[in-house]
């Protein structure tokens, strides 16, 4: 299929990270007229944050930058469009079924017959002096599984009180850091019960200090900012600060999915995800796809953007062929 003398795509595919880029190799490869709208002026998404990939099938190491590069370069080699510098603002879905799209670049608004939605997360920064910089030089991390084995017999700062930092604590220090210190703003963990004790059952023998209530306030790095000198940490009842000598901080403080913009198109859950069905990605708005790290339940990984992208990209071709067929079910 190609795109018609109105100038109504096939699909548009909203971000151009790892699960829209996948989306639009497949689309395209399918020969459906196919765009990639980025709100950045380069694609690639979070892992264009990323120094250092292991766990991407197929590669045993490769750097972010390196791998779009690949995956932009396969794209295209099979006739998807990508435009960046448009950050889609608004859609809706007309009576006849086409979806209009409007960014932020001014008069220009795009249709398409179907949209698959891949905005992304990001993770909640804490907008600490030197979290910025000494993120670009990958020593300030948000993700255990992306980062930990960085690590292997070094110190980490990880900070948190969820889940997540509970859990990942434990994980950082039972497979990799020769010490972990944890700390949180409260005297009690909102993290379950049950992964508390885990935590304190391990500290002893995996060397996990946790210090509560405390605050991060400064990551101070070296003259160029490449390495962590230290980390000034505040006890919130006495105000007593101190500085931890680590390699790494770890900070776990949630995510935030990109999807504000959808209100009204698409049903977006309490905590900002966009619920969708797994096993085919499809809202419960006809024409409309979800994939990677916006999606409710996702596993937040590169591989699985992509296996999110390319199911969504392949359920293009049954709603094509009835339109209807969407209807009743998510
Ligand atoms: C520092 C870091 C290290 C990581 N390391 C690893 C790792 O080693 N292994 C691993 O598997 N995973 C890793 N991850 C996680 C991985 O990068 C993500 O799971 C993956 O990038 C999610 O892909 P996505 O396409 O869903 O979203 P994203 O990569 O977030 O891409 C979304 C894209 O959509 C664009 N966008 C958002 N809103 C709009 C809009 N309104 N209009 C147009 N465009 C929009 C964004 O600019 C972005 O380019 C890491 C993440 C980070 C931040």
């Amino acid at each position: 299929m190609s795109m018609s003398d109105n100038n109504i795509y096939d699909v548009i595919i909203i971000g151009a990270g790892p699960a829209g880029l996948a989306a639009g190799l497949y689309a395209a490869r399918d020969r459906y007229s196919t765009l990639l709208l980025e709100k950045n002026g380069l694609p690639g998404g979070q892992i264009m944050l990323t120094e250092h990939i292991e766990n991407y099938p197929g590669y045993e190491k490769i750097g972010g930058f390196e791998l779009v590069e690949h995956m932009k370069a396969q794209v295209l080699n099979f006739g998807a469009e990508i435009i960046a510098n448009q950050a889609v603002m608004k859609l809706a879905r007309r009576d006849d079924g086409i979806i209009n799209i409007e960014t932020n670049s001014g008069e220009k608004s795009y249709q398409a017959r179907a949209v698959i939605l891949t905005p992304g997360s990001d993770y909640r920064q804490l907008g600490l002096p030197g979290e910025s910089a000494l993120r670009q030089a990958g020593k300030v991390s948000y993700c255990a599984t992306c980062d930990g084995a960085f690590y292997k017999d070094k110190e980490v700062l990880a900070i948190g009180g969820g889940n997540t930092a509970v859990e990942d604590t434990v994980y950082l220090a039972t497979r990799f850091t020769a010490k972990t210190t944890l700390i949180h703003r409260r005297r009690e963990f909102r993290a379950q019960q049950v992964l508390v004790e885990e935590l304190y059952a391990k500290a002893v023998e995996h060397n996990i200090d946790v210090k509560l209530p405390y605050i991060p306030v400064e990551i101070v790095g070296n003259a160029d900012n490449t390495e962590i000198d230290h980390v000034k940490i505040k006890n919130v009842e006495t105000d007593e600060i101190e500085q931890l000598k680590v390699d790494g901080v770890f900070i776990f403080a949630g995510m935030v999915p990109n999807t504000k913009w959808l209100e009204g198109f698409v049903e977006i859950d309490g905590s900002g995800y966009l619920p969708a069905a797994p096993t085919t990605m499809k809202t419960a708005t006809p024409g409309a796809f979800v994939a990677g790290d916006c999606r409710q339940s996702a596993a937040m990984q590169l591989a699985t953007a992509c296996s999110d992208g390319i199911v969504a990209a392949m359920g293009l071709k049954d709603y094509f062929r009835d339109p209807a067929s969407w209807a009743g079910e998510k």
